[in-house]
């Protein structure tokens, strides 16, 4: 008998027929003795649907009205789910974020869970109850209804997991686990029995959405064994893990990639010591967080010009406060683009391996993608190329690095 917390992802409960499948899914846990901790999300698109109806009233709607509309999709699926469980004969709780005191801070839209109470919990699973956890929700010290930032129903799954001190934390969604890349993208796309956190934490960070970054960091800091599995196929998924010495190490896991990218430049300035302070300053004062930056001087005449990007979120605004704070360093001119896109190679394997980064240029340059800027650290490398672009380098560098399955494990994403 064990405890273990399970994820289900807007995909999974985005119709009553899929919530009744959830929930006979939940009760064949239960038959066989294991505590269920249930997390859901809402059904899918219906909190970009909330989005949208905050859109209409309110062109730039956030804060802390915003979250309390945000958070209605998860009370309708932990209603629904635990009234599922029910009538198959498995006594069932919900609760919202604030009812189990998943207590947050107070940055609204975006906020990060301290503690959780786990004594309403205990005391149903003591009493035989699955206990249905609405997700990406929670509470501030002021009893203010706050949101963990899209995708935070998987954070939901992992801070329980640490608290519950939960054997396993499932995450089941519409794949069957984490693939060298987006396998919408990629149709050969390999399934990765394990991947380490490390890696996860780069792949998440670097776009590849299937698990929100803080849920991975969560999991990492606080070792807890996390798995990604399919709602609608049998399987093992994968596991994420620390990385050990028996571990094959692959060269590179995967293949992330992001179109949340907007770039910003600033030509012609002139080149004295605090220059970059002005420049990048004048957008982080902004709260604005900067990602890659490449400065350049032409030797002829020694001005500079510097490169950086931004969330394409953030494009409008980090480009107001540049234009401000260029006029005052006679720059020559400050131009953006929001049509990029960022591909990145991750992989533990790198560490000990030269040449990855000459064989990524040479397969896109003979796919003739240009490349724009590019960043390394010790397990990833990332370019910024043209957005058109985008799907063309992430298949030319799956196929480079040899990273597709044999045909016969192919599993198509299920359920969509
Ligand atoms: P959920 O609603 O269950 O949280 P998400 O849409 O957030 O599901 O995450 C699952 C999706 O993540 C998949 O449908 C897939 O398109 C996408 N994805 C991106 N990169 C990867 C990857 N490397 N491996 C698996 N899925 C990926
Ligand atoms: N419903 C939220 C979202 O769409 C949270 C989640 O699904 O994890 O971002
Ligand atoms: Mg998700």
């Amino acid at each position: 008998m064990a405890l273990i917390v399970q994820k289900y992802g807007g995909t999974s409960v985005g119709t009553t027929e899929r919530i009744e499948h959830v929930a006979r899914k939940i009760k064949t846990f239960r038959d066989k003795g294991d505590d269920v901790v249930v997390v859901v999300s809402a059904m899918s698109g219906e909190t970009n649907r909330l989005l949208e109806l905050a859109e209409a009233v309110h062109p730039h709607a956030r804060g802390r009205e915003l979250d309390v509309l945000l958070s209605t999709g998860e009370q309708v699926t932990i209603s629904l789910l635990s009234m599922a469980l029910a009538r198959l004969g498995c006594p069932a709780r919900s609760y919202t974020g604030s009812q189990v005191c998943i207590l947050t801070d107070s940055e609204f839209n975006k906020a990060r869970i301290q503690t959780i109470e786990q004594e309403r919990i205990r005391e149903d699973l003591g009493k035989g109850r699955v206990v249905v956890v609405a997700g990406f929700q929670g509470v501030d010290e002021h009893g203010n209804i706050t949101t963990l930032g899209r995708g935070g129903s998987d954070t939901t799954a992992v801070a329980l997991a640490a608290a519950l001190k939960a054997d396993e934390c499932q995450i089941y969604t519409d794949v069957d686990g984490v693939y060298t890349t987006d396998p919408r993208v990629v149709s050969d796309a390999r399934r990765l029995d394990r991947i380490t956190f490390e890696e996860m934490l780069e792949m998440a960070s670097l776009g590849s959405k299937v698990l929100q970054i803080r849920s991975v960091e969560f999991a990492g800091k606080y070792n807890v064994p996390l798995r990604v599995l399919s709602t609608f196929v049998e399987g093992p998924g994968t596991l994420i893990t620390f990385e050990d010495e028996d571990m094959e190490e692959a060269l590179i896991s995967g293949i992330a990639f992001s179109r949340d990218e907007a770039q910003l430049t600033v030509t012609g300035v002139p080149d004295h010591p605090g220059v970059a302070y002005k420049i990048i300053g004048a957008v982080s004062a902004l709260n604005i967080e900067v990602d890659m930056i490449v400065q350049n001087v032409g030797a002829a005449d020694g001005l500079a010009d510097f490169t950086f990007t931004v969330h394409r979120n953030d494009y409008e605004r980090a480009m107001e406060g540049l234009r401000e704070a260029v006029e005052k360093l006679e720059a020559r001119e400050v131009r953006g683009d929001t049509r990029i896109a960022k591909v990145s190679l991750v992989g533990v394997g790198m560490r000990s391996h030269a040449g990855i980064a000459s064989k990524m240029f040479e397969a896109l340059g003979r796919e003739g993608v240009n490349i724009l800027m590019i960043s390394t650290s010790e397990i990833k490398i990332s370019v910024i190329i043209q957005e058109k672009y985008l799907e063309l380098a992430v298949r030319a560098l799956h196929d480079a690095f040899e990273l597709a399955g044999p045909p016969e494990e192919r599993v198509d994403s299920a359920g969509t």
